[in-house]
């Protein structure tokens, strides 16, 4: 069985949906009840693959919220994710996605120190990030969404913000190794890890958003921003495609430009109807189909039965490692959304 640890984008969103979900006494709470709640399985469902394959799946709500890194409640949040994992490998699921902030949480404050929870004995072979699938599937969409908008990618330039994170550096080595995009702006704060990342790409120019922006004609976000940021459009190139891979999103959705368009990244769409409750509530635009890519990493390890981690640790995925999930992910009917 596999699963799925995430959790919801906001104080004010997690109230709302409690109170859909009938838990009406965490709906007027604030941020030092979250901090105490405990992880929750919330939904079991099955997902049945294009092959026929049908399997299980649980997702477990770790009760972390992005204001507990704006508010210094790193304590919490580092709690949160140890317990949702604790709580996943307790009810017996062999493979289970990290989703959102928790694989940022697990790796920025380096959990791998932290074996046991209580008296669960961490099993670190029984998660994985989902990073792989996501940044193969940010760069489909690339490819893809820039033919749908005719912009040619062997004069086109791609500005990755986040470039040195773990998706956004293997998105810059896809769009080297197998693309022929003219040229790559490579955004974050840290100069030290851009200038090794752009040693290691061999290519790259590192420049700051501001100076990014109007040169850019597609850009991926992929920044660990607990809160959106606004940008202006009318210094963008025209057309521009934007590809929002954050979780919560990187962009505020206020961007309304005919020659602009925002498309979400790092989502897929299931060929099959899958019944669940939980991408309902994470706002998914069609939840019987829609879902996160790192999810689906997870669902496709179990359709493989690769019961592994195949994304840990950071900066390490590899051309050769999404062009294997990649190939699971066709097989078993996923698609990277393509409708803005
Ligand atoms: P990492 O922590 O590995 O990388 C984050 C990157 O963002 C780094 O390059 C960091 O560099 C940069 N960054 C952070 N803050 C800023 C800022 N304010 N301005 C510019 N750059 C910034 O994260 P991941 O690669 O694991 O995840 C990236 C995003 O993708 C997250 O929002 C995550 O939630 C989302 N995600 C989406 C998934 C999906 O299925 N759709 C799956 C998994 C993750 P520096 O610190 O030097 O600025």
């Amino acid at each position: 069985m596999f699963g799925l640890i995430g959790h919801l984008t906001s104080l004010e969103h997690a109230q709302a949906v409690a109170q859909e979900l009938g838990y009406s006494e965490y709906a007027n709470e604030g941020l030092d009840f979250w901090c105490s709640a405990p992880s929750l399985i919330v939904d079991d469902f099955t997902v049945t693959s294009i092959t026929g394959q049908v399997i299980q799946g649980r997702y477990v709500e770790s009760c972390f919220l992005p204001e507990m890194l704006a508010n210094r409640r790193i304590k919490a949040a580092i709690r949160k994710i140890l317990n949702a994992m604790a709580t996943a490998q307790k009810s017996g699921l062999d493979i289970t996605a990290l989703g959102g902030f928790s694989s940022i949480i697990f790796e920025n404050f380096n959990l791998k120190q932290h074996t046991r929870v209580r008296n669960v004995e961490l099993d670190f072979e029984r998660f994985t990030t989902g990073n792989t699938h996501t940044a193969y599937i940010i760069c489909r969409q690339v490819e893809q969404a820039s033919a749908k908008l005719g912009i040619d990618l062997s004069r086109a330039t791609v500005a990755v913000c986040g470039a040195t994170g773990d998706i956004g550096s293997a998105v810059c080595r896809w769009l080297d190794a197998k693309t022929d995009v003219a040229d790559l702006l490579l955004i974050a704060r840290n100069q030290e890890r851009l200038i090794s990342l752009q040693a290691e790409l061999g290519r790259g120019k590192i420049l700051g958003l501001e100076e990014a922006l109007p040169l850019a004609d597609i850009i991926v976000w992929v920044a660990s921003m607990p809160k959106g940021v606004e940008i202006d459009a009318t210094v963008l190139p025209k057309p521009c495609l934007l590809i929002d891979g954050g979780y919560p999103k990187n962009l505020d959705s206020k961007i309304q430009h005919p020659d602009v368009r925002v498309l979400k990244g790092g989502i897929v769409e299931h060929s099959l109807d899958i019944d669940w409750k939980i991408m309902e509530i994470v706002e998914m635009d069609v939840p019987d189909r829609q879902l996160f890519a790192c999810f689906a990493e997870a669902i496709l390890l179990e359709f493989e039965q690769w019961h592994t981690n195949f994304s840990w640790g950071r900066n390490q995925i590899t051309v050769a490692k999404m062009e294997q999930i990649g190939q699971a992910s066709l097989k078993h009917g996923f698609k990277p959304l393509l409708t803005w």
